[in-house]
Order: C-alpha cells, then structure tokens, then sequence
C-alpha cells in the first residue's frame, strides 16, 4: 500500500525520535535499569506527550481517532528503533474490547490511561487453559452489587505496571465451557490480588496473578455478562495484526543491522558482505520481509475499512507469517554475524531471544495453521 504524505512524515518521525533515543545499547541500558525493564516509564512519557499514543482509539474518548494503518506505522516503527515499550502492545489489544463492548467510562478510562503512557493487561489464560482457553476455572461470583473473584491466572503480560486488568472468568458452570464466561475490569492494584513474576529469558514481562475474594462493582463487567467468549473472539484478529506488526518492525531491524554489518566485516581481504553465499541470504530475507510488510498493510486497511470479522483467516496468516519470519531473520542475522552476533554490545541476541516469544503467544502459530486449515475446509 501507498501511505499518504501524513502518514509517511508520522513514520519518519518516529523513526528519527527512536534513533535518538534508543538506537544504542547504552540508552537502552539507561531506560531499562540495565535491562531489568521491559518498559520504560520516561519512555512512554515521551510518546505520550508526542500524542503518538492511542492514535487509533477514539477521538471521543480522548483516543487519536486514526485508523488501524497509523497505529500500525507507531508498531512497527517502534519495535523497529528497539523502544522498550513492549506493553504498549498488550495494553492495545485489551483497549480493542474496551473500546468494543465497554461502557463510555470504562473506554474514557482506558483511553486516558493508554494515552497518558500508563499500560492496561488482559488476563486469558491459566495453568490449565492455554490453547484451550474455554478450560479457564477462575471462578467470579456475583454477591449483590458485586463480583468476588478467586482463582489462578498465568502469563499476564505487564499485570505488574498495569493500571487495570482485563480478567476472564467462569461466572457459571452448567452449560458449555464457551459459556458462561465473564469478563471483569479488575484494578491492578485490588486488595486480595498477588501478582508474582514468572522469571523468563527477558525482562520482567509475565506474571502470575493469584485472586482470593477480590471484590470489584458489577460496573465492572465488560460487555455482556456469561458471555465473554463471543466478545473475545471478535477481537483476534487485530490482536493477531499487532504482533504481526511488531514483528516486521523486529526483522526489518535484525536485517537492518546485519546489512551494516557485513558491509563492514571484512575476512579474507574483502567485505563479507561481497561473498555471494552472504548476499542471497540478505535478499531472501529482504523478500521474505517486504511481502509481508505488504500484507500486514492490506490486513491493516481492511479493517479500517470495517471488513475485520471476515478476516479470520488473514489475521492468521499475518500472525503465523511475520512472528516465523522475525525469528529466522533474528537467527540469519546473528549467524552472518559470526560472534559477534552472540555478544551484547552488537544487540542480535537480544533480537533473538524478543523473536522467540511471539510465535507461542496470542494463539500459538500450531492453532493459527489449525484457523488456516478449517478456514480451507480441512
Ligand atoms: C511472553 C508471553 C506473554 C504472554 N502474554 C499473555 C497475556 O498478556 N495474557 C494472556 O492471557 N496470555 C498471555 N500469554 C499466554 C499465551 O497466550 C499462551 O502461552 C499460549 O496461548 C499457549 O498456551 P500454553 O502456554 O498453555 O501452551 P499449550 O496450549 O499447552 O500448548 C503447548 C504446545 O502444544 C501445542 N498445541 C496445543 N493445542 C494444539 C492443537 N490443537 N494442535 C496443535 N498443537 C497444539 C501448542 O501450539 C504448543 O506448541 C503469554 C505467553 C508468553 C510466552
């Protein structure tokens, strides 16, 4: 697709914003306390008095008022210039039901929170719900004008420097494990919920959140109450278009850097980058890139143009596409890099271990070939 001059100069923007501010490994080390962070306040703070936060939310809410196409420039752009604002992505998609099926003050709240630079969280899944989400056992209990909630959920992205999370939960039992499910606005910081990293190969990203009689209003309730599965399932498909975006914005930088670097490695008396072997494997990946850059922007400009419940299957393709693309560009990059691609101070290892998650979360890639293959009539 063609961006307009707006949206060309928007892209520009902040690609010279994150050169300035985060491009090297000392800045990054700055904003991340020694990269123990996986967001940075300051950061955010900055994005937020740009106005480039929340663009595609709603402009009566507070939101940019921009479409899907811009709000993907911000994501790819910015994974691309390596801002630690990975929860930025997460607090989106949970924006994406707010913004849906929430009442005005729930979308006034969010959108406040997200475009003032705090983070928002969604919690779907459990020990024993991964895939299988409809296995989810939190259990949520109306008690008068309220909901009690207790129970276990696992792999909540940001949950510790959310301002809100968006909770799952299994409000009745008798009828299919679709049914019956509710979704609640829970504050991060409500008496009776523990919070607990789950220690990985990045920064503090993921928790454990244990729930025992934590009480929230029955304005809490997110959309219809019992009835939270239908309301998930129309969200995916932007949820699936944000990772793939940020992962385009990951291998573009994985290639990126591994260009200027055989441009300037030099064995056997010329620039490694002069070895053919080197060279076709650069513009397989370029390829490999462009096309889904392409696609991700043809999905993007569906959905602003109100066609994203029949995008299913492209929202699949995207995910499944770009997160195996970012990875093997991450793993390409790192090996025409010799060793030094394997240390710090050249930054590939840290594109490997970002590319290693998104293929495993917002639906594995092995589900999103099952939505493929059922959506062929396999
Ligand atoms: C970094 C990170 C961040 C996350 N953030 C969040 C978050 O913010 N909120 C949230 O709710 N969750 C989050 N998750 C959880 C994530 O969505 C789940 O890990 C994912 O859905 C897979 O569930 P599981 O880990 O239980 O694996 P399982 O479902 O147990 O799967 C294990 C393996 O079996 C495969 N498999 C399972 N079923 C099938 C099938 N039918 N056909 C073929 N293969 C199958 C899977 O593809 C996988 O390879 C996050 C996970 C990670 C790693």
């Amino acid at each position: 697709m063609q961006f307009t001059d707006e949206q060309q100069q928007f892209a520009n923007a902040i690609r010279k914003f994150c050169d300035a501010e985060c491009s090297t490994l000392s800045q990054r080390d700055l904003l991340t306390e020694n990269g123990t962070l996986a967001n940075s306040p300051a950061l955010l703070k900055k994005f937020s008095k740009l106005g480039w936060l929340g663009v595609s939310l709603p402009e009566e809410f507070g939101g940019g008022g921009a479409g899907m196409v811009d709000e993907c420039i911000f994501l790819e752009e910015t994974s691309r210039g390596l801002a630690p604002i990975t929860a930025y992505s997460s607090s989106l998609t949970a924006a994406q039901t707010y913004m849906r099926y929430g009442t005005d003050e729930q979308k006034k709240t969010v959108v406040a929170n997200m475009t003032a630079g705090k983070l928002e969280s969604i919690a779907l899944s459990e020990p024993g719900a991964g895939s299988d989400l409809g296995g989810v056992r939190i259990k949520s209990e109306r008690v008068g004008d309220h909901y009690v909630i207790n129970g276990q959920k696992t792999w909540t992205s940001a949950a510790h420097v959310a301002e809100n999370i968006l909770v799952l939960t299994r409000e009745d039992t008798s009828g299919s494990k679709h049914q019956g499910l509710t979704l609640l606005m829970v504050p991060a910081n409500a008496p009776g919920l523990k919070i607990h990293e789950i220690r990985t190969m990045e920064a503090h990203t993921v928790n454990d959140l244990y729930f025992t009689d934590v009480e929230v209003p029955v304005d809490a309730v997110v959309g219809e109450p019992r009835n939270a599965w239908k309301h998930l399932m129309r969200g995916l498909n932007v949820e699936r278009l944000i990772i793939a975006t940020m992962s385009i914005g990951a291998a573009q930088r994985s290639l990126d850097d591994a260009i200027a670097f055989v441009k300037e490695r030099e064995q056997f008396g010329r620039t490694i980058s002069s070895f053919q072997a080197i060279r076709h494997r650069i513009a397989d990946l370029a390829t490999e890139i462009e096309y889904c850059r392409t696609f991700v922007y043809h999905v993007a400009e569906r959905i602003d143009a109100g066609e994203e419940d029949s995008l299913d299957r492209q929202g699949s393709m995207a995910k499944l596409k770009c997160t195996e693309v970012a990875k093997k560009a991450a793993l390409e990059a790192m090996q025409m890099m010799g060793g030094y691609g394997y240390t710090r101070e050249y930054g590939m290892e840290e594109q490997v271990r970002r590319s290693l998650a998104p293929p495993i979360y917002g639906g594995t890639n092995e589900i999103q070939r099952e939505i493929i293959s059922k959506s062929l009539g396999l």
